[in-house]
């Protein structure tokens, strides 16, 4: 079986944990956002690549979700007393690591998907990562600026910086309409038994992703199972309300269903606190079965439960 998924960082690299559980013979093809992207003290990090590396490899700060296990900040304590900006992304000692090998090899001419492929040499993580485009993609966030006007600002500034608490006008991933889907992308895609939309980010992970061209068309003839990320009218933890009222969506399981879309979606899983969704659809949803089953991704167990019915439920709509 194949299965492709397209995915953020945090919510992305758990499902995918339970998914690898639940599907232990499936040759999965993660499709990494890239939209994150950021260049900070001269080295290209890359947060969503990374978290779904580390996740998966054993090398995840467990607590956090994000970031290494074991890690030091020496560096940024050394930054810090040099006065550089900026102070708010944190980058610890190991992860610089990271970041170094993938400057270095981005500057010898290899493109990020030669590059990941290295980095995922040393941390195995049992799928086929690959970023979405090896063309700069970036998310920016259109905000009000003090000085009157707007302004926009990178995605991570607006999330790690802010919080998400400036309000967003726009949310643009920038590059977007020109990048070309990444080697291979397509070929999984066309190739996929099942896609499975994680519980990422609908607007600045997958929302990025989809906005590749090419990629939403391919994923359209293929069985395609979402994982609703709000449960009762809310993320489950993170922002990503803040995001989904940028672009004029509803925090809720439906809307975000309505969003995606049934060109795209065969079938949708909303946890049970959203039954009635699954009860009655609704004209918006014609066309996705929406399923109801316990969507907290809380152990293993619970999380490979998940993966479970989705790759159920896009047996059905194959
Ligand atoms: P990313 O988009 O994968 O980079 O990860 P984030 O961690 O930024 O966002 C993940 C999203 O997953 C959150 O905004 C929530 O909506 C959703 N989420 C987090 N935990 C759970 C969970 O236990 N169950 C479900 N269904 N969704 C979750
Ligand atoms: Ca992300």
């Amino acid at each position: 079986m194949r299965i492709v998924v397209p995915a953020g960082g945090v919510g992305g690299a758990r499902f995918l944990r339970g998914l690898k559980a639940a599907a232990p013979e499936a040759k999965i093809t993660v499709i990494g956002n890239t939209g994150d992207d950021i260049t900070l003290f001269g080295l290209r990090v890359c947060p969503d690549l990374d978290t779904v590396m580390y996740t998966l490899g054993g090398g995840i700060n467990e607590q956090q979700g994000w970031g290494r296990a074991g890690e030091g900040f020496a560096v940024r304590e050394e930054l810090a007393a040099y006065g550089v900006e900026p102070q708010w992304f944190t980058l610890g000692d190991r992860d610089i690591a990271t970041h170094i090998v993938r400057t270095q090899m981005l500057g010898a001419g290899y493109p990020l998907s030669a590059v990941t492929e290295a980095l995922c040499d040393r941390w195995r993580p049992g799928v086929r990562l690959l970023p979405m485009s090896d063309d700069r993609v970036e998310t920016h966030v259109v905000v009000d600026d003090p000085d009157g006007g707007r302004r926009a600002i990178h995605f991570q500034e607006w999330w790690v910086r802010h919080r998400a608490g400036l309000p967003a006008h726009e949310i643009v991933a920038v590059g977007a309409e020109r990048a070309a889907p990444a080697p291979g992308v397509l070929a999984a895609i066309e190739e996929a038994d099942a896609v499975l939309l994680p519980p990422s980010n609908p607007v600045v992970s997958v929302g990025t992703i989809l906005q590749v061209p090419g990629i939403r068309e391919a994923m359209e003839r293929r069985p395609v199972v979402g994982v609703s990320g709000i449960i009762g009218g809310s993320p489950v933890h993170g922002m990503a309300d803040a995001c989904l009222s940028a672009i004029g969506v509803e925090s809720s399981a439906r809307a975000v269903a309505e969003h995606y879309g049934s060109a795209l979606l065969d079938g949708w899983l909303v946890d049970e606190a959203d039954a009635g969704v699954a009860a009655e659809p609704g004209p918006g949803l014609d066309g996705i079965a929406v399923r109801a089953v316990p969507l907290y991704m809380s152990d293993l167990e619970a999380t490979a439960a998940i993966a479970r019915a989705a790759l159920d439920l896009a047996a059905e709509r194959r």
